[in-house]
């Protein structure tokens, strides 16, 4: 069994961003990103913490927005129109999920397609849909693809099955990895919730990507023998054994799955690592489109 790290791959993601970063530089660009971040939960605001240490430690330019939870709509998209016309901004996050009263839909689209870096406007999910690589790719569904790219697994051909089907990870990977671009031409399958014989379906899979958002759902009866298995998920479980009573398990029961496979990603260390990764790529090609380099 081999495990996939995200560390070394997500490291060889930033070795590139900092090449094209001193390009930029040298011609006069520094790669700004903002995150926009609306109440108060804590996850998110780890997250947003995590990617603004990240644009330091790179040198890029990098806006906080923090927002309380009641912040209106109205609000929210005049923020997004700012930033919209910043220059020195050409990366722009919203931090999701938005607290209830709020349609995210509406903010995603507002953002400039050109600034949406985590590739979530319609403007961006169309051009992956379209094979078209001018647009952004969502950092997550790019981040598990450049995993299989960079340890030499094969898609073309592959029976990839996917459990989930967000936009967000689940339906963006399965344009991504169906599409005919290099980590693509896979054969692709998504499964959710109504999914029948899920079990049946999983064991189909060379390579199984689980984006459920359910500690350990998927077990040795999920898998093949033999199977690659990207593990998405980030849940926190309760475990007295652990320093702060908790801990970070995936969708995959590691232990009970990872000697069935050939490669496994681990939780945490997996593709958590390659998310932010993408998202620092994304900004620096925002900034290297926009200056026409
Ligand atoms: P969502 O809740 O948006 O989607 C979950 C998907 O899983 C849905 O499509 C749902 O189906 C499906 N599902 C739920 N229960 C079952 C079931 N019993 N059988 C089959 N399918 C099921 O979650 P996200 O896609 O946003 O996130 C998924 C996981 O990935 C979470 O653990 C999240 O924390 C993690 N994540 C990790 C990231 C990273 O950087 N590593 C980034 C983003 C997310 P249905 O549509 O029918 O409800």
């Amino acid at each position: 069994m081999k495990l996939i790290e995200g560390k070394p791959i997500a490291e060889a993601v930033y070795r590139e961003c900092l090449e094209t970063f001193a390009m930029l530089k040298e011609a006069g660009h520094v790669p700004g990103l903002a995150v926009v971040l609306v109440g108060e939960d804590p996850a998110s605001k780890a997250y947003v913490g995590s990617k603004e240490r990240k644009c330091q430690e790179l040198g890029m330019h990098s806006v906080k927005i923090e927002k309380p939870a009641e912040t209106t709509q109205e609000e929210l998209l005049a923020v997004i129109d700012e930033l919209n016309a910043d220059d020195s901004i050409h990366g722009i996050l919203v931090q999701l999920p938005l607290p209830k009263h709020l349609n995210e839909d509406e903010v995603i689209m507002r953002i400039d397609p050109a600034k949406d870096v985590d590739g979530l406007h319609p403007v961006n999910i169309g051009k992956l849909a379209m094979d078209d690589p001018s647009g952004f790719a969502p950092c997550t569904p790019s981040g598990c693809q450049r995993m299989l790219i960079e340890m030499g697994i094969e898609t073309s051909g592959k029976n990839v099955v996917i459990v989930g089907r967000s936009l967000l990870v689940g339906k963006s990977l399965a344009l991504l990895m169906m599409g005919k671009g290099e980590g693509g031409n896979a054969t692709v399958t998504v499964a959710h919730s109504r999914t029948r014989d899920l079990e049946a379906l999983t064991r189909s899979a060379d390579i199984l990507v689980a984006a459920i958002g359910i500690p350990k759902f998927i077990g040795p009866d999920h898998v093949r023998e033999g199977a690659v298995v990207i593990d998405v998920g980030i849940n926190r479980i309760v475990d007295a054994s652990a320093k702060n009573g908790s801990r970070l398990v995936g969708d995959v029961d590691f232990d009970a799955v990872a000697e069935r496979c050939e490669a496994i990603t681990p939780v945490p260390g997996g593709v958590g690592r390659m998310t932010i990764a993408m998202l620092m790529a994304n900004t620096i090609r925002a900034c290297r489109l926009r200056a026409g380099l």
